[in-house]
């Protein structure tokens, strides 16, 4: 996939990305190739600033999570670290199943040793031992390239009992998802590791306070932890200094749909969604006809909306949502219900089944979406009643289903009908 970047107007990144600097430069079976090109400088300053140091650090960045729900990865940390009970664990979750997301892919298939560092230093900074590698199982190559750099990383002393000979003992197991997306939940992730159905859990309690084997347990995504690695080396203060005030650093965005150059783009926030689709190579303008922000659990923007900032507070402001950083652009050879019903059978097929809301909600959404899809010179009341009777179990899925999953089923729908006039 073509990676790109857009310059950063005196930013310390101009000349190059903090991402996706070594992916497609390096080899990725090297560990030689990954020192040579900043490897472990990241984690030789954590160990410099001891676990709290790396914490603040973390804090001051203003790194927010990459999976989608931008929490403060500082306060996760934090929480975690201060729990009395032990032993805790670290959870990467690489379990990319938003359609439309890629990034975690090509970072883990790019850069694999970047992964691991940046998971030594979550586990350092946090006081867990143990990590857990949930990675997607249609992700076989990236599975190959990671387990070949965990094996060489620990014939090196960089994983293991004495890490870089600082007395701290970590190691990293990979845990491989089996095809389902609610296991990309992260208290489905604890359960499908224990070895139950990969159901979510209740929230709260956190997994700060209790996760993966009841225990303390600090949850990731890829792209979050590779952030570390530049939080790190650049200090804090310079991390934060790139993209906004309130969406700090670079982002990565997997473009897809009507582009001519659809890939992965490491951009610092603030772009407009209008520039990162220029990059891509955007549709003609008279034919593009919505794009599809955060995935199928996200939400449509109109072709005039091209000025929302990518940020997580400027989409948030414009009614919408970044999620993990999907863009996909739709133009007029793409009919609109039919990617909504593909929408609806997926998170019906996806459902785990555990909660009413979700379990039935998902169903009644893909059967009125089809009927919505069928209706040939159907009476205007008829679709009338489907779009209420849509509204009705969209909102009776976001406000009582246990998890995100249901929760989020119904978003890309109502923002067809409210702003792109879907059915009107
Ligand atoms: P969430 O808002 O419930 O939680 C976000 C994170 O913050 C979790 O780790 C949670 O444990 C933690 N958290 C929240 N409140 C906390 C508190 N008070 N104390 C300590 N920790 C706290 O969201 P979620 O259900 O984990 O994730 C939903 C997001 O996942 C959606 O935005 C969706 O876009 C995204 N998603 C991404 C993918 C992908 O492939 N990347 C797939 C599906 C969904
Ligand atoms: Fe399962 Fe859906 Fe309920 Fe989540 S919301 S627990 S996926 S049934």
């Amino acid at each position: 996939a073509p990676v790109g970047a857009v310059p950063q107007a005196g930013g310390p990144g101009r000349d190059r990305l903090a991402l996706l600097h070594r992916v497609g430069r390096v080899d990725p079976a090297s560990l030689d190739d990954y020192r040579a090109f900043d490897g472990y400088a990241a984690l030789r300053r954590a160990f410099t600033l001891g676990p709290a140091g790396v914490i603040r650090e973390v804090t001051d960045s203003g790194l927010l999570g990459r999976g989608g729900a931008a929490f403060p990865t500082g306060r996760k940390w934090q929480a975690t670290a201060a729990q009395p009970d032990h032993p805790h664990y670290l959870v990467c979750n690489a379990d990319e199943s938003e359609p439309g997301t890629f990034k975690d892919r090509v970072l883990m298939e790019g850069d694999p040793y970047a992964l691991i560092e940046a998971m030594t230093i979550a586990g350092y900074a946090t006081g867990a031992h143990r990590g857990y590698l949930y990675l997607r199982g249609e992700y076989p190559r990236a599975r190959r390239r990671i387990e070949h750099a965990l094996a060489a990383a620990r014939t090196r002393g960089l994983l293991g009992p004495d890490v870089l000979g600082q007395g701290y003992a970590f190691d990293i197991e990979v845990r491989r998802g089996a095809g389902a997306y609610i296991c990309g939940e992260e208290t489905a992730i604890f359960n499908s590791v224990e070895g139950y159905r990969g159901e979510p859990r209740s929230k709260p309690p956190f997994p700060v306070e209790k996760g993966l084997f009841g225990k303390p347990t600090v949850v990731n995504n890829v792209e979050t932890l590779v952030n570390v690695l530049p939080v790190l080396t650049m200090g804090a203060e310079a991390y934060a200094a790139t993209g906004t005030g309130a969406s700090t650093g670079p982002k990565l965005f997997c473009v897809s749909g009507s582009v001519s150059r659809p890939g992965l783009y490491e951009l610092p926030f603030g772009a407009t969604l209008g520039e990162l689709l220029r990059l891509a190579g955007q549709p003609d303008p008279e034919r593009l006809r919505a794009v599809l922000l955060g995935g199928a659990a996200g939400g449509f923007v109109r072709p005039d909306e091209l000025d929302i900032p990518l940020t997580f507070e400027g989409t948030r402001e414009a009614g919408t949502t970044l999620g993990s950083g999907v863009v996909l652009a739709l133009d007029d050879s793409v009919p609109l219900p039919r990617v909504l019903l593909r929408i609806a059978e997926f998170f019906r097929d996806e459902s785990c089944g555990q909660c009413v809301p979700c379990r039935v909600g998902t169903v009644r959404q893909e059967e009125a979406l089809t009927r919505l899809l069928d209706r040939r010179n159907g009476e205007a009341a008829d679709t009338a009643a489907d779009v209420a009777l849509l509204r009705e179990v969209g909102a009776a899925m976001r406000d009582a289903s246990i998890c995100g999953l249901g929760q989020t089923a119904w978003n890309a729908v109502e923002s067809a009908i409210d702003r792109l006039g879907a059915y009107a």
